[in-house]
């Protein structure tokens, strides 16, 4: 599912232009505890180096419809980080990325443009719309497949 949204400059405003990027709008995690806190801590980290960046965000929502495709409930718009070049791709996170596509689908924690190579300036954080169901349902995959 192609996830497409405006490109704007962090004001909330966009100039029109429009991005799309394949896959679901849901990125690749990681199951067990420790391999979960490790990705945290390295989270925590880019987060606080980000800090010091630019702060202009990717739009995900422009454009996109507020109603989760899946359970036909009003999403709520939320900031997420902007991971580039660190999703981890091992066997858990495609498990992950199979199970958000079909039971999750907005239920995101970051998002991760394609390309390898980041622009200097880049934005650091994005608001996408999140689903309260997606996000229980995230939630309890992750409990029960914390066998990774
Ligand atoms: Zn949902």
């Amino acid at each position: 599912m192609p996830v497409v949204g405006y490109v704007t400059d962090g004001t909330g405003s966009h100039d029109g232009r429009i991005f799309q990027r394949d896959g679901p709008p849901c990125v690749a995690a990681v199951g067990d505890m420790n391999t979960m806190k490790c990705f945290c801590f390295l989270l925590a980290m880019a987060s606080v180096f980000m800090a010091g960046c630019a702060t202009r965000r990717l739009n995900y929502i422009g454009g996109v419809s507020n109603c989760c495709e899946l359970h036909q409930v009003k999403m709520s718009k939320t900031t997420v980080p902007v991971l580039y070049n660190l999703v981890p791709v091992d066997e858990c996170a495609k498990a992950r990325e199979a199970a958000c596509e079909t039971s999750f689908p907005n239920a995101r924690q970051w998002v991760a443009p394609p390309g390898l190579v980041v622009p200097p300036g880049a934005p650091t954080e994005a608001v996408i719309y999140s689903c309260p169901i997606c996000e229980i349902v995230r939630e309890h995959w992750e409990l029960n497949s914390a066998k990774w």
